[in-house]
């Protein structure tokens, strides 16, 4: 239940890779120079925003490790302790939206693990580093997946909705992992969730707030 959101936005910072040698082309269509970050933003209500998206389609969230667990698919659990369910959740359904749609246009509308083309539904999931020593669990980037990567992804909810065999069978499709390998990776994933789940972490969504996106704080429904 989303008792809490607030549809009141900020129109989203976009973040464009801006080649020095293309910076007037962006400036004459209304892109502007965040000193900050040192990178090149339009601002979403740009009445430009469609062209210049396609001009730029490199576009940025500042601080994203794009390459962050790679293309891989793999069991990521989000500890118990976690307040924070998903980013859908904590911010307005219009950020939201926008949000989205940069996500899967900058990933050709493909899944980014399985290559799967745009006839599956594609979801946005946010990938997290976590320091151990320090309890901050940091969100590095967010990746388009297929709905069948999602959920495998996710293998311990799946389990809850039972769809664990179906995410188990989905995984070990696109892994190619042997039936050894995929228990070990499975068991592991557990592993690492049981003991995360005792850490109370301080959570790092500046990959949010810094493209200009406010964050409700969401009664936790999981
Ligand atoms: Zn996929
Ligand atoms: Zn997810």
């Amino acid at each position: 239940m989303n008792t809490n959101i607030n549809n009141k936005t900020v129109s989203t910072k976009v973040y464009l890779n801006v080649p020095y040698s293309r910076k007037d082309e962006a400036k004459n269509m209304g892109a502007k120079w965040d000193p900050d970050f040192k990178s090149w933003y339009m601002l979403e209500n740009n009445r430009n925003f469609d062209k210049l998206t396609l001009l730029f389609p490199d576009i940025i969230l500042i601080g994203e490790d794009r390459t962050f667990g790679g293309n891989q698919l793999f069991v990521d659990l989000i500890p118990k302790s976690c307040w924070f369910t998903n980013v859908r959740y904590c911010i307005a359904e219009d950020d939201w939206n926008r949000l989205r749609k940069i996500i899967y246009q900058r990933a050709n509308n493909v899944c980014e693990c399985c290559g799967e083309l745009n006839g599956k539904w594609l979801e946005a999931h946010e990938r997290w580093s976590y320091d151990d020593k320090n309890k901050i669990q940091k969100l590095e980037r967010l990746i388009a997946l297929c709905k069948d990567c999602h959920t495998s992804t996710h293998l311990g909810y799946a389990q809850i909705k039972g769809l664990g065999e179906y995410a188990v069978q989905h995984l070990q499709k696109v892994t190619g992992f042997n039936n050894k390998q995929l228990q070990e990776h499975i068991d592991r994933a557990f592993e690492t969730w049981r003991e995360r789940s005792v850490n109370e972490y301080t959570l790092d969504l500046r990959l949010i707030t810094n493209s200009g996106i406010k964050l409700n704080f969401p009664i936790r429904n999981a």
